[in-house]
């Protein structure tokens, strides 16, 4: 179907919408919260912080000069909500091991000038020496690269620290498991600690499952007593797969999943309803409370910013496009049908020619910051989403959502 106007090209996007839903409801079971809709300006709230916010998360939301790697996605641990089985070569990942300095080299021979990288896994400190080989080799090529460390902790002692104090290693974050006992927690904690003398930056990351806030709020209490530098708390994910543990929970999947419908890099798959709202509860907590040290939620668009940002800005755009800030989609205004002569006629009285207007489709977009031209005129105006992608060595801009906008009210630094 190729709409014509813009309740028909709607429409189009909102079936496409709901085709995802019910596909996914019908394949896992997991249903979707549609008594707590998010609107989109609830939806948007991707990274909120307080006190510190790690600049490795910075990095990562445009995903430029920063990566991350792993030795083997083999691990000690089982959790249900571990995305890595859903990735594609999970199997032969768990039993092929890496060489840590060849994944270094392969790291700084794409990008020299990478300033931010990351080992994480599986478990990386089940693989000790080769973890301290990347480091090592990271350091040595340039000691000026942050390099940071992600593990559930276990296999942490005095020794690798040392080790990896004397790689120059900056970050490191611990994971702690509330399905663990109160006992293994503990001795986390400990670990936790003592891993402050040795590395500057000590981060606990963990998602903010439903159900669980005053263990949370118990967590973050002792963390802010250990005085580690922050925690990253993370919106709660269904991976797409092991649905029963999420299912026999009572866990309903966040509705709509997403701002904007895209296949996303990140497989850490569908958000769980409730997880933002209990991790926004514990960042007022830590405000009531004066604690010091950094409270990051880091939200799954927040995750999805960097793809977004790196095919956006990968080629020079359209005067029509505007590259919104806010989300990184490159947004036009768009009208159809009998409302494409009145907007060229004033775009035209204005001297604004760079705009495009499609005869087989029956539209013209503009860029956005000329909206307020019409706001007296009766004319209905689409905001269009796009991203570019390439395929085969040919780059394409693809439609990914167009709503309707009240031209009225309309603020660029809104979009
Ligand atoms: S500790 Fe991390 S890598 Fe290991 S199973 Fe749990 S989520 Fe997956």
């Amino acid at each position: 179907m190729i709409p014509n106007n813009l309740a028909t090209s709607i429409q189009m996007y909102n079936k496409i919408e709901n085709d995802f839903i019910n596909s996914i409801e019908q394949q896992y079971g997991l249903k979707f919260d549609k008594h707590n809709i998010y609107s989109s300006d609830r939806m948007y709230s991707p990274s909120e912080y307080i006190n510190f916010k790690s600049s490795a998360c910075i990095a990562c939301e445009k995903g430029i000069d920063s990566r991350s790697d792993f030795l083997s996605l083999k691990c000690n641990k089982s959790c249900y909500f571990c995305f890595n089985p859903n990735q594609i070569d999970f199997l032969d990942n768990t039993q092929n091991i890496k060489k840590g300095q060849s994944i270094a080299n392969h790291l700084l021979k794409e990008n020299p000038r990478i300033q931010y990288v990351a080992l994480t896994g599986g478990e990386p400190l089940l693989h000790k020496k080769e973890a301290i080989n990347f480091f090592q080799r990271i350091e040595r090529f340039n000691s000026k690269i942050h390099k940071r460390l992600y593990t559930n902790g276990e296999l942490i002692d005095t020794f690798i620290l040392k080790k990896l104090k004397n790689c120059n290693l900056q970050e490191i974050r611990f994971s702690i498991k509330l399905e663990d006992s109160l006992e293994k927690q503990a001795d986390i904690l400990e670990k936790i600690e003592e891993a402050r003398y040795y590395i500057p930056d000590v981060i606990v990351e963990m998602p903010v499952i439903p159900k669980t806030y005053s263990h949370m709020e118990n967590i973050i209490t002792t963390l802010e007593s250990i005085g580690v530098r922050g925690i990253n708390l993370l919106e709660f994910c269904f991976p797409l797969h092991n649905e029963k543990e999420f299912i026999r929970r009572g866990f309903l999947l966040k509705y709509p999943p997403f701002q904007v419908y895209y296949n996303y890099w990140y497989s850490g798959g569908l958000a769980i309803a409730g997880s933002e709202e209990d991790s926004l509860k514990l960042l007022r907590f830590a405000k009531q409370n004066n604690f010091k040290m950094g409270i990051h939620y880091c939200s799954l668009a927040n995750k999805h910013l960097g793809q977004i940002y790196q095919y956006n800005t990968a080629y020079p755009i359209d005067k029509w496009f505007y590259l919104s800030e806010k989300d990184y989609f490159l947004k036009s205004a768009k009208v159809y049908d009998n409302d494409i002569h009145c907007v060229e006629h004033v775009l035209r009285k204005n001297n604004l020619l760079q705009y495009n207007k499609n005869d087989d489709y029956n539209f013209l977009e503009f860029h956005p910051k000329y909206i307020t031209l019409f706001d007296m005129v009766n004319i209905d105006i689409g905001m269009s989403y796009n991203i570019i992608e390439e395929i085969n060595s040919n780059v394409f801009i693809k439609e990914l959502k167009i709503e309707k906008i009240d031209q009225k009210n309309f603020i660029l630094q809104t979009i």
